[in-house]
């Protein structure tokens, strides 16, 4: 028996105004994004937004339903939009903010264990690697790639 480790590797800065000019830029179209958040459950407003090869900037966020599984968090509309409206279009990266009541908290809101998994699609399909941006108030998480943010991803056996 050999006991393993995994380190995470990820950049830390001290808020959305620190970041350099394109990852400032995505953090604060999440950030504006988080204003279509629809969550009278929750009250925990999520804003998404994805860049796309081209540039592009897809926005997201979060929508509750009463039919609590019918939901979808914001990182995932965002990608799912941006899938659907750019198909042929890599998604370069990801930005998630959130908070109570249209607040930010001061730590990331970190994104779900679902979204991830769907992060890791998206970087699969794209070929390369995505870099996912959780921004808080007092605190931004930057990660290289999705890996860093879920380690031993799953991916089908037509992988290995
Ligand atoms: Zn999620």
């Amino acid at each position: 028996m050999e006991c393993k480790e995994i380190k995470i590797a990820y950049l830390e800065y001290g808020s959305i105004d620190e970041l350099p000019q394109e990852e400032k830029e995505l953090a604060k179209a999440a950030v504006k994004a988080a204003n279509a958040s629809y969550a009278p459950y929750s009250n925990f407003n999520v804003g998404a937004a994805v860049r796309l090869e081209d540039g592009t900037i897809v926005p997201g966020a979060n929508q509750e339903n009463d039919a609590f599984p019918s939901g979808i968090c914001a990182e995932r509309s965002a990608m799912y939009a941006a899938g659907a409206h750019y198909p042929d279009k890599a998604v370069r990266e990801l930005a998630i903010v959130g908070g109570p009541n249209h607040t930010i908290c001061d730590d990331p809101a970190t994104p779900c264990g679902a979204c991830r998994q769907v992060m890791a699609q998206f970087q699969k399909k794209a070929g390369k690697p995505m870099k996912v941006i959780l921004a808080g108030a007092k605190k931004v998480w930057v990660f290289q790639k999705v890996d860093d943010i879920l380690p031993l991803i799953f991916t089908s056996l037509d992988n290995k």
